[in-house]
């Protein structure tokens, strides 16, 4: 806590010395994914900035609140206040109930980001587990004036309350500028103006997730959660609110109005943006066909994938670009990280069986290496920098291991605080190629078993084929028999 960290605050737009409200302890909360599909690519990239946040901070020595929510209810098709529910839309093309698309796709969604090596959060809340709270602050907003009611649903008075505070504050907008972008109401409307969202929304006969209120049996507008849960778990007042730039207009606009609403203040000291990922230029999106999950990734089994990447690589390849900055994805450019990412491994493996020796006077230039490494990540996370710096230190374990150079015992523990405090824990880059390796093992066990497996069964040998699936059901492979040959999956 002796070192200072400097963070860009989207609201003020400047580099600021960061102060906790609390000394030694630090809050935050950042937008996490709505649950309706497999984790992609457009996950991995908040998911990984904020864990290298929360790693960093705890490396410094500060007690951290981290929250991350899950949305599993309110989002909308198309983010405004219409369209069909993202879950419950899922739900019934896959003739599921809502809460099952939720599990099913929190779990996909948490094993991803275990593979990323990405920690979980101190609490991750759900949305549909605070309807009580978002009621309680729709109530509050009502009570402030900067909200009304309408046919069953409340909306938020974007003109009342831009007339006392300023709504797009946090994106730069005007409010003229915000009028442009959005469409006229078309007399079927219950809002007063186009530019009204709602707090809560009338459930229509046929909304499956829906919860009994003051106003109408309904369900809540998207931005009401994290306003709720932010407050819950972190207090009126907190350090750090992160999310993707995509995020900052409506949403966070949004969230920070509430707050004021019903608070008479934003709530959040510093907000925080990671840019977003594009693939060869274009912008992600399932009609452009470049849409990756980020199984796809892992397997390589996508038609613009000419590999598969590994977990690692994918969390090299986005820190080597600062988190403000853009990051397109190319197969080029994954292949330059995994060769980057190699390289520093080997150093950090080699580093274990250097030989130390004695009396050798401490080296200035690695001093000066992790001098600059610390300076590049507390200066807003500048994480290629401090890629560069493990790079610098690279050569010099390079040079002793091929004997140009002696390192002594104050070299020894600058380098491990660089692979080991820096590399691993702040960045959470760590070896998964023995894990990577195993799998591959496995698989080409399985395919020989299984061939056995074929082989009795064309002799009519069904003693064999049924102990070779039983055992195998014993150590918890389950094999399951299909027209085109055989699946395997391990429970
Ligand atoms: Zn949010």
């Amino acid at each position: 806590m002796t070192r200072n960290f400097y963070l860009y605050n989207t609201l003020t737009r400047t580099k600021e010395l960061f102060k906790p409200i609390h000394p030694g302890m630090v809050g935050m909360y950042v937008c996490g994914p709505t649950v309706y599909g497999d984790a992609h690519l457009g996950h991995a990239r908040p998911g990984i900035t904020y864990d290298v946040l929360f790693r960093m901070l705890r490396h410094l020595g500060y007690k951290v609140r981290y929250v991350r929510n899950i949305t599993d209810v309110g989002h909308l098709e198309h983010d405004a206040d219409e369209g069909e529910d993202k879950i419950a839309k899922k739900a019934r093309i896959e003739q599921l109930e809502p809460m099952e698309v939720v599990q099913l796709y929190t779990i996909r969604y948490h094993d991803a980001m275990q593979k990323l090596n990405v920690l979980p959060p101190s609490i991750e809340p759900r949305a549909s587990g605070h309807i009580i709270e978002q009621i309680n602050l729709v109530k509050k907003i009502l009570d402030s004036g900067f909200a009304y009611i309408s046919n069953g649903s409340v909306y938020f008075d974007v003109t009342k309350y831009n007339e006392v505070h300023h709504y797009g504050i946090l994106s730069g907008r005007n409010l003229e500028d915000t009028k442009e972008g959005t469409r006229a109401l078309d007399g079927q409307d219950d809002k007063h103006s186009p530019l009204d969202f709602a707090l809560w929304k009338k459930a229509s006969p046929e909304h499956i997730m829906h919860w009994p209120s003051p106003w109408s049996e309904g369900f809540p507008g998207w931005h009401l959660e994290c306003s709720a849960m932010s407050e819950k778990y972190l207090g009126e007042t907190f350090d750090i609110h992160g999310g993707g730039m995509d995020l900052m207009f409506p949403h966070h606009e949004c969230e920070l109005a509430q707050n004021t609403a019903s608070r008479g203040k934003g709530g959040v000291n510093y907000w925080m943006h990671n840019n977003m990922i594009t693939i060869n230029g274009q912008k992600m999106g399932k009609s452009l066909g470049n849409f990756i999950t980020l199984d796809q990734l892992f397997t390589g089994d996508h038609k613009l994938l000419e590999q598969a990447y590994s977990p690692m690589t994918i969390r090299f390849f986005i820190l080597q670009a600062h988190y403000r900055s853009p990051l397109d994805f190319s197969n080029e450019a994954l292949r330059a990280a995994e060769k980057g990412l190699k390289r520093i491994l080997a150093a950090a493996k080699d580093l274990k069986g250097l030989t130390i020796a004695a009396d050798v006077p401490e080296n200035p230039e690695l001093k000066q290496i992790e001098e600059k490494c610390y300076d590049a990540l507390l200066d807003d996370l500048n994480t290629p920098n401090v890629l560069s710096c493990l790079f610098d230190a690279v050569r010099i374990i390079n040079s002793a291991k091929d004997k140009s150079i002696k390192i002594g015992q104050a070299d020894k523990a600058i380098l491990d605080n660089l692979f080991n405090g820096i590399l691993v824990d702040v960045l959470g880059i760590k070896d998964d190629s023995s894990e990577e390796g195993n799998g591959k093992i496995i698989e080409s066990l399985m395919e020989m078993v299984l061939e056995a497996r074929k082989t009795a069964k064309a002799n009519k040998d069904w003693a064999t084929s049924d102990k070779i699936r039983d055992n195998l059901k014993e150590i918890g492979i389950i094999i399951k028999d299909t027209k085109d040959g055989c699946e395997w999956t391990i429970q």
